[in-house]
């Protein structure tokens, strides 16, 4: 057995790929799964809209293939957090509609306009910039106000909505899309901050011109119909988070990592692995080094927790990892079957879900995603379906 196997290619990536021979782990990122579970959501809302949040460059999947691919399955709206990310983002969605989120930076609100964003407006600050643009220009702009419910960290207050309602031509010259605002626990249905959220959204919606309204994030979405308002804004569960934590997963799963076997080595009985010895083989083992490290975004917490996987065998992941290496006990597998240049999965397929690696790393999936790593060989599966606009070349 050698690196130059075929067998230590996934079948569908040509060994022609030099990149993907090069590379220490290959990413798998399924552009397919992507829109059904944005036919899932947008089943769930029965008739209603729903928007797709692309923020950190589609939760670190890549918004230029994510966002076309959701444009091509139906989706009409999209939101990110940067006004550098909308006009990254418009290169490759000519006609959507794209908000950003964080509302525009002062004296960008131009650069908005040119680009055809539509800005959250968060604070009076920026409603006024924003409206004095568009009467300066003689024309209607559209925004979205974005009103605090109980989380202090974006959004209008109760005190900046009360000064809108009694002094309402301070909208003059905006043409209000939604309404918004975020739920700060979303994903645990038992938590009575979610039925606060609500009400206070309710009543700060009464001071506001009728305007249709947005309220659910991913999680959101499974709080019920009380929840959904006209527009919902998944991101997480587009990717395959699950959306309520421990329950089962509806969502179908995006991405697949599969890191390159170095080396495998039988150690006998009392051997330490990795750094400080941290795991002590209790007997002989087959030690298989992995080129995938907490540098590519795996945790460091994962050491001694997680398990790899290959042929529907566990491989659990042996002392610490290291910044570009992991090691895994990959004894229950065949003495020949893992050899130099050979693939096994790191998260999804055989090993952990996306969302066991997360909670045994003692963090979020969202946090799993944005952290993968630029050394991957990213790999994009059911593309087909979403041809990529040519300005995006
Ligand atoms: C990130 C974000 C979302 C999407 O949240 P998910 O939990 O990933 O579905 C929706 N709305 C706002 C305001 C956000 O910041």
């Amino acid at each position: 057995m050698n690196a130059q196997s075929p067998h230590s290619f996934p079948p569908e990536i040509p060994l022609a790929q030099s990149a993907a021979r090069r590379a220490g782990a290959v990413l798998t990122i399924d552009l397919a799964a992507i829109q059904a579970n944005f036919r899932l959501l947008r089943a769930r809302a029965n008739g209603l809209d729903c928007a797709a949040v692309v923020k950190a460059d589609a939760y670190g999947l890549g918004a230029a293939q994510v966002a076309p691919a959701l444009a091509a399955a139906g989706c009409r709206r999209f939101f990110v957090a940067h006004l550098e990310e909308g006009i990254a983002l418009r290169q490759v969605l000519p006609d959507e509609e794209i908000f950003v989120l964080h509302g525009l930076p002062r004296d960008t609100e131009i650069e908005a306009l040119n680009h055809r964003l539509i800005p959250v407006l968060n604070t009076l600050g920026q409603v006024d910039a924003w409206a004095g643009l568009a009467r300066s220009r003689e024309r209607r702009l559209p925004a979205v106000l974005h009103v605090d419910t109980g989380m202090a960290r974006l959004g209008l207050t109760e005190a900046d909505v009360r000064v809108i309602a009694n002094d309402p031509a301070r909208l003059d010259g905006l043409t209000l899309r939604y309404v918004m605002s975020h739920l700060a626990a979303a994903e645990d249905p038992s938590n009575p901050s979610n039925a606060r959220q609500l009400q206070r959204f309710e009543q700060l919606r009464t001071q506001l011109p009728p305007t249709p309204a947005s309220f659910a994030n991913s999680s959101g979405v499974f709080l019920g119909a009380a929840f959904h308002f006209d527009l919902l804004r998944p991101g997480a569960a587009l990717y395959g988070v699950a959306p309520v934590p421990g329950r089962d997963n509806p969502m179908h799963p995006v991405v697949r990592l599969q890191g390159r076997v170095l080396q495998v080595a039988t150690v006998p009985a009392g051997s330490p692995v990795g750094y400080n010895g941290r795991f002590v083989a209790d007997g002989a083992m087959r030690v298989a080094t992995v080129s995938v490290g907490y540098a590519d975004g795996f945790p460091r917490t994962l050491g001694n927790r997680a398990a790899a996987g290959c042929d529907g065998a566990r491989l659990p992941v042996i002392g610490a990892v290291s910044m570009d290496m992991i090691t895994l006990d990959v004894s229950a597998l065949p003495d020949n079957r893992l050899y130099p240049g050979a693939l096994v999965d790191v998260i999804g397929g055989d090993a952990d879900s996306l969302d066991a690696v997360a909670a045994k790393g003692g963090t979020i999936a969202y946090e799993i995603l944005t952290s993968l790593g630029s050394r991957y060989w990213r790999h994009y599966t059911g593309a087909e379906a979403a041809p990529l606009h040519p300005h995006s070349r």
